[in-house]
Formats: structure tokens, sequence, C-alpha cells
């Protein structure tokens, strides 16, 4: 037996252990402080009420045999009509028409995020944005790909365009960014859209912070460009959207027009779902489907609000500091630039110190991380208050 040695090319992920090391050992070191983190990446407000309530009434209704489920309907690998669409016409009020079989229901982004590779070959180049979310290199150094990077930096809003001289068949986009909040308009997706056109490429476009977005020049899903039903799958989440970080329930959508060498991957990844995966529990999938109401919409984007509420916190703190920030206004993260010419680490430990406040060091999420700061609007508002007046306090000396 040999293992897939792929997994020995990993790089350690030192960057949230580490994060939390350091954390703990200051707290234990001054037990008299009040350590704030806003590095915080999952959600903490509850779940809405209509989703809690639609939830209640899926757990009677397994409790009686007239209306009990199993396993979900096969006809679109497990998903049930209602929830199916619930997202349609989400994506309508996007002016985005799809097909039922076209939405594949999942436990999350981050799992097809992985799980869609079995559809490509091994000897395909992959183009990864850099900093950004790990799983994509992750993923695709566990197959054993050659993985090229697309820089974002200073130099390009942490937004890169697509160099034509560079072959990649598989290309990632994740908009809103994380770590760096940054979100591609539409102008500048129509350029990577041409692209993958143009190179027969495919791009895996990650959607799961777009509910953040409220400028209407910025795009809500890939397919408001036109030709990206042609090249683009699209990966989405209820986790920040709708705060299911613990519940597990997205979806993906992929298109009956992207066809490559006459296959068409909505036929494959369908194959691929109904042999390897089994569907989302009845009760998740009922509490997803309140989220598109009407009522459901009204109420996540109150807790969307309280979130922005802390970005702009967050962002008007850094603006009144005049230090260098992207993200935060249509995104939950404010990715900023380090104070004084610091690395990534030494302004986590700086900021831990003198203002006994977390982030996450720009530097864990890829090369061009180095020298930036994650901060995020997850926490609650009184912390991200007391957090950015500590920070000012700081940094104005
Ligand atoms: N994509 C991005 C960019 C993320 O930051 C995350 C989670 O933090 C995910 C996907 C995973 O989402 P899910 O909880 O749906 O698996």
């Amino acid at each position: 037996m040999k293992i897939n040695s792929n997994f020995l090319n990993l790089k350690d992920s030192y960057l949230f252990a580490t994060v939390g090391r350091k954390t703990t050992a200051y707290k234990t070191a001054h037990p008299e402080k009040k350590v704030i983190r806003l590095s915080i990446g999952d959600v903490t407000r509850p779940l809405a009420p209509v989703v809690i309530d639609a939830m209640h009434r899926a757990v009677d209704d397994m409790s009686r045999k007239e209306t009990f489920k199993g396993y979900g309907p096969d006809q679109y690998c497990y998903g049930y009509n209602v929830l199916i669409d619930s997202i349609k016409d989400s994506y309508s009020r996007k002016g985005v028409s799809l097909d039922s079989a076209e939405v594949f229901i999942s436990d999350g982004a981050k799992s097809d995020l992985g799980n869609i590779l079995d559809l490509f070959a091994i000897d395909n180049t992959v183009l990864v944005p850099d900093p950004v979310y790990p799983v994509y290199v992750d993923t695709n150094v566990m197959a054993g790909r050659k993985i090229l990077y697309a820089d974002a930096n200073l130099a390009n809003g942490f937004l890169p365009m697509p160099d034509f001289s560079v072959d990649a068949d598989i290309v990632y986009l994740c908009s809103p960014n994380n770590p760096t909040g940054a979100a591609y308009s539409k102008e500048q997706l129509k350029e990577w859209v041409r692209y993958a056109c143009e190179k027969d490429a495919v791009l895996l476009y990650d959607a799961a912070y777009e509910y953040f977005i409220t400028d209407p020049a910025l795009a809500r899903s890939v397919y408001q460009i036109e030709g990206a039903k042609e090249c683009a799958i699209e990966f989405c989440s209820y986790s920040k959207t709708a705060g299911f970080t613990g519940v597990r329930c997205g979806y993906t959508i992929v298109p009956k027009e992207l066809v490559r060498e006459g296959t068409s991957l909505n036929t494959l990844w369908a194959r691929r779902q109904s042999t390897k995966f089994n569907g989302v529990s009845y009760i998740t999938q009922m509490g997803a489907a309140a989220v598109f109401t009407a009522e459901g919409e009204k109420q996540i984007s109150e807790n969307l609000g309280y979130y922005r509420e802390n970005a702009k916190i967050i962002a008007d703190c850094l603006d009144e500091l005049g230090i260098f920030y992207t993200g935060g206004k249509n995104s939950p993260y404010i990715w900023m630039k380090c104070p004084n010419g610091m690395d990534s680490w030494e302004f986590f430990d700086y900021l831990l110190e003198n203002a006994n406040v977390v982030g996450t060091p720009g530097s864990g999420f890829g090369k061009n991380g180095e020298g930036f700061f994650r901060l995020t609007a997850f926490g609650t508002k009184e912390d991200t208050k007391e957090a950015c007046s500590r920070i000012r306090a700081l940094l104005q000396k």
C-alpha cells in the first residue's frame, strides 16, 4: 500500500493555531486584561426566527409516519424542490435565471470547493489568487496539480486581473475575497469571463460572501456576466449569509451550458454527487428554504446589517488614522496595511501586547499578505467599538 504522497507537500497550517497559542499565552500571563478578538472568522449572531420555525416544523414532520422523510429526492441529487425554488428565486432577483437541475444542495461551500476537483484531470494547470482562502491551494496540492498564482497587491487593489500570456485551465476567484474583502466589479469580471472563454478554462467562483455586497456596480454572481454560464461554476453558502456555519448548508451552480471536451460538467457533477454524497438533512434544507423568503431576507438583513455596522466602525477608525485598507464596505473583512513598516506577525504581537486586540496576520494567507493584517466584523458591537478606541489610542501616538 502506498499513501498519497502529495499530502506530504502540504505546508503545515500554523496560522490559526499560532494566533490561538499566542493569545492564550498572553491571557495567562495577564489575567487582568480583557483581550478582544477581531480575528473571529465565524458568525456570532443566532439563526433568524423564520429559520428556527421552519426547522421546528421539519422536526415535527420527522416525528409522524405520514410526514417522515428518509433520503432526499434523487431527482436533484437529494435537494428538495422548495429549497431549490427559493435559490432560483434569489438568483432571479439578481437577474439570473437557472434551471432546477443546475442547483446542487451541499453541506457548505468548503466541501464542494474540494470535491469539484474530481471532475478535472490532474494535468490541468490551476491559477489561484494570492492571498486567498487556503482551501483552493491545499486541495490542489493534495491532488498533485500544478499551481500558478495571480498576485493580489497594492498595485491592483488586491483584485488581480487576467494575464492572457498565462495559460491556466482552472481559475479560482473569490469575491468578496477572504481575507482582503476586495470585490470584483461586473466590468472586471467580464475580463475574467473573456479569459476563461478564450483559454477554454473553467472559473471556480466562490461567492460565499456575496450577501455582504450592497454596491450595485459589484457582481453578486458571476452569472450576471454574459457568457459566464459557458465557463463558470459558482459556490455559495448559507454560512455567512444566514449564520449556518454550525448548521451546514450551501449550494453549487453547475450550468448546463458548461461543456468541455464535448462533455457536460453538469452531468459529471450530478454523477459524482449521486455516487459520493447522500444529501443534506431534511431539517437543514427546510431551515435554508426559509432564508430567501421575503420574511427570511428581512430577518437575515438585520444580522448582516449588524456585521456591516461593525465593519464600518473598523473602517472609520482606519480612515481616521490614515491607514490603507481594502474591504469593510461590501465585505465582513477589513484588510489593513500594517503601520510603520511592521510585518504581519510583528504587528500581531504589537497589537496584542499594547491594545490587547487580536487580528489575523496577512502573511498566513499567501506571500502577498506579508505586511498586511485581517480584522473581521463578526464580533459584538461593544467589543468592536472598544477594540477600535484602543487601536486609535495606540496608533495615534
Ligand atoms: N469560501 C470562503 C471564501 C470562506 O471564507 C469560507 C469559510 O470561511 C468558505 C468558503 C466555507 O464556507 P462553508 O461554511 O459553507 O463551508
